[in-house]
């Protein structure tokens, strides 16, 4: 259950409407979003009378949703414009696909900022490189930790780049908030919960990435506990799952990022690098995942990918990833302006489809579009 209150509610109303739903028994969480404020039911509440709330001055509305992921599907900002170092970029909406490159791992000044100036040239709007490396063996190369950090901002200013890590544990945020851009969160950490909370409360994007053997669900849920704390901005990553197939690293789901562009509100990006492991298969596997709808790429890129301290051989180059850049402008210009020529040729005839008719002549909200809309707002 979710009380709604618009935007910029009476504080004392709002504290009115709290204590009723303490009294009653009942646990919430308030979630500010841009143009409203959400209290949001998180104790079990299927036998309370909705209507009973309804009534309290200050509530615009009570909705019920039948879903443990509410703002995960309706709540979070469809658009996430990244704001760093200088540069800018946006992920979701009606925006071009964006590109993040960079290296798996920040390994010196030197080979950070070498290929940061070359993906930069060949179209990267955001660098990458782990600082916090999460490694399966404890004898491989650890990451160079604060380190790391600090020379992802130094590379990231000098070339107006907004910075993407990953952060491991709640005690790396902090440091880490002081140096990067946007949180990224690995597969290995999406069920680490209090990782999660923590980052529910930070104002900065975060890059949620899909668990080795999440369900859709689980990375839904996942995002949930983020949005819940009151973080509004959050990109799922698509990065391959484990599957008995063994020619490729991981096995890329791309049907889960159609799933998500169907159901969800949030943007979802895709990491082809740890989805197949190997630097032939990038090109292909890029294609289709710009081709289902995917909001971006986050690639693995080197200056000299065999060198890479961890995962080599994913990494390609710099002139590989701009190739990819080329594939990916094609191929979303091609498929948006095909998409915007049917639309006219429904709207001219008046022999829209249902989905067509619905998004060209904006038939009415219905009560979730209403009370969840200020949430999408920028
Ligand atoms: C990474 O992006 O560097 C990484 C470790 O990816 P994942 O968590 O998807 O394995
Ligand atoms: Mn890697």
């Amino acid at each position: 259950m979710i009380l709604s209150f618009g935007h910029s509610p009476n504080p004392e109303l709002l504290e009115s409407a709290k204590a009723a739903l303490a009294e009653g028994g009942l646990e919430f969480q308030a979630v500010v979003c841009a143009r409203s404020t959400l209290l949001v039911v998180t104790s079990d509440c299927d036998q309370v009378s909705g209507h009973k709330f309804s009534t309290l001055p200050g509530v615009l509305k009570v909705v019920r949703l039948g879903s443990r992921t509410p703002l995960a599907l309706e709540g979070g900002r469809a658009k996430i414009e990244v704001v760093g170092n200088g540069g800018k970029f946006v992920v979701g909406g009606e925006q071009e696909p964006v590109i993040i490159a960079g290296p798996c791992a920040v390994e010196s000044f030197e080979q950070l900022s070498a290929v940061a100036v070359r993906a930069k040239a060949a179209g990267a709007q955001g660098l990458r490189g782990g600082a916090y490396k999460p490694r399966s063996s404890p004898y491989d190369f650890q990451g160079l930790g604060l380190e790391g950090l600090k020379l992802l901002k130094e590379v990231g200013m000098a070339n107006k780049l907004p910075v993407v890590s990953e952060v491991m544990s709640p005690e790396q945020i902090e440091p880490a908030a002081a140096y990067i851009d946007v949180f990224q969160v690995g597969a290995r950490n999406m069920y680490n919960y209090e990782l999660l909370k923590e980052l529910g409360r930070q104002r900065k994007p975060v890059v949620l990435k899909r668990g080795i053997s999440a369900t859709i669900e689980e990375l839904l849920q996942a995002a949930e506990y983020i949005l819940l704390g009151g973080n509004m901005q959050v990109i799922l990553c698509e990065r391959g799952i484990r599957t008995f197939e063994t020619s490729t690293r991981n096995t890329l789901d791309l049907a889960a990022v159609a799933v998500i562009k169907g159901t969800s509100n949030l943007p979802v990006i895709v990491d082809p690098s740890h989805a197949t492991g190997k630097r032939d298969l990038i090109r292909p596997l890029s294609r289709a995942a710009i081709a289902c709808g995917a909001d971006g790429l986050i690639i693995e890129t080197h200056v000299e990918p065999d060198k890479s301290y961890s995962d080599a051989g994913q990494a390609i180059t710099p002139e590989q990833l701009g190739e990819i850049v080329q594939d990916m402008r094609l191929i979303a210009r091609t498929l948006k302006a095909h998409d915007e020529g049917q639309t006219k040729i429904a709207a001219a005839t008046g022999a829209a489809t249902g989905a067509v008719s619905g998004a060209v002549s904006g038939s009415a909200p219905s009560e979730r579009e209403q009370i969840f809309s200020g949430c999408r707002q920028s």
